[in-house]
């Protein structure tokens, strides 16, 4: 049976995309029976909608980002959820699929004869593909607790004192501190009886267990947004009763991690004649990401960086290679990132003015990066409920 996956995005302009708003994203129940993050999003939603107008904080924040809320990513495997706290069916989609396996992977070959995709997964990589998102989490259950990328490794240089290590370690580990500290517990790191105690309520991906196919390593790696996973409850199916009180410990950690997509600098790469610049490079000195940051289709570029002095290269065919230093202040103050444009001078030799043809920097991965293509189009489509106006909707 076919089955929409429903999005819904909040913001001033929803179904536009304004130059200098970021998109955020959070998605719920990619395990069909860790269902906490479904309700959490659905609760978050009212909260926004009934706060915009009225609560300072949610009104800024809704006038300066677009954030898209996919509460569940596995609908079927929830319905077919038992209700026990660890131990129900329903982790998986309707064909026996842990959707957080399944999506291409930088570090190892993709499980199962010629790494099919679940529609579930196709339909969050056209998503990905289809909007520049900025930073995101995805919501699970069973523990408690923030983990970041990378959750996979192959032994290479990545690989520092059991954490699989990237090129943005250090947002990564504020990111995931800006939710366990905003949390009402996650930070003493250990809630649940029958798990290993996380210091300051964090952990790197890899070293808690090592996990290929997950969608927080493909976020990064490929479509360059910076997705933590949030394990929220020692139960993954708690009783009715105890979600508010999962609410108010959510709630705050829930509001000052979106606020993180003001982090670091954002701007254009325009051409001598003011024309933005699709897929020109915009690297930051030291930070060899994988697949090196590209602006998009309208040349904008979104960088999270903590605050200090970082040199920005960009670089595109037939154009003079720019190098400029920046001092960034951090952005969640303000509700704004650094807005810093980057212009190109032509270069008057003779280099083709193609985009690179090689995208990411395989000689670090064990082949050619599969899936960074878009995929074909799936049997389900990803339905963008769009609001026209924020008034027009309810309260859920
Ligand atoms: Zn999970």
């Amino acid at each position: 049976m076919r089955r929409d996956l429903w999005v819904l995005i909040l913001g001033r302009q929803p179904t536009e995309r304004t130059i200098g708003t970021p998109n955020f994203k959070y998605v719920g129940n990619m395990h069909g029976n860790e269902v906490v993050g479904r309700v959490l999003l659905l609760q978050l939603i009212d909260y926004l909608l009934r706060g915009y107008g009225s609560d300072p904080l949610v009104t800024r924040l809704l006038a300066t980002t677009r954030v898209h809320i996919l509460p569940s990513m596995n609908p079927d495997g929830f319905e077919s959820s038992g209700r026990d706290c660890m131990f129900s069916p329903g982790r998986f989609n309707k064909n026996s699929v842990d959707l957080n396996r399944n999506f291409p992977d930088a570090f190892s070959r993709p499980e199962g004869e010629g790494g099919e995709r679940e529609a579930e997964v196709r339909a969050v990589m056209d998503w990905l593909a289809s909007e520049s998102f900025v930073l995101s989490a995805n919501l699970h259950g069973g523990a408690v607790v923030a983990s970041y990328p990378y959750d996979n490794s192959n032994g290479g240089s990545e690989l520092q004192k059991g954490n699989s290590v990237s090129p943005d370690d250090d947002v990564f580990v504020h990111l995931a501190k800006t939710y366990s500290f905003t949390h009402g517990s996650m930070r003493k790191g250990d809630s649940c009886f029958d798990s290993q105690d996380f210091p300051d309520g964090i952990t790197n991906g890899y070293k808690w267990y090592q996990l290929p196919g997950g969608m927080q390593d493909y976020n990064y790696v490929w479509s360059q947004c910076l997705e933590i996973t949030l394990e929220l409850s020692c139960c993954k199916f708690p009783p009715e009763k105890d979600l508010p009180g999962l609410w108010n410990l959510n709630r705050p950690a829930l509001l000052a991690y979106m606020q993180q997509v003001h982090l670091g600098v954002k701007g254009q790469v325009l051409d001598w004649d003011g024309q933005p610049v699709q897929n020109a490079v915009v690297e930051v000195e030291g930070r060899r990401n994988l697949c090196p940051f590209r602006t998009d289709r309208h040349g904008e570029y979104y960088r999270l960086l903590l605050p200090g002095n970082y040199t920005f290269k960009v670089t595109f065919p037939g154009h003079h290679q720019l190098t400029e230093t920046l001092s960034v202040p951090y952005g969640p103050d303000s509700s704004s990132a650094l807005t810093h444009n980057f212009l190109l001078q032509r270069s008057t030799s003779s280099i083709p003015s193609l985009p690179p043809t090689t995208p990411c920097n395989t000689s670090q991965l064990w082949g050619p990066l599969e899936g960074y293509a878009r995929a074909p189009r799936p049997l389900w489509t990803a339905l963008l409920l769009a609001l026209t106006s924020l008034y027009l909707l309810p309260g859920l």
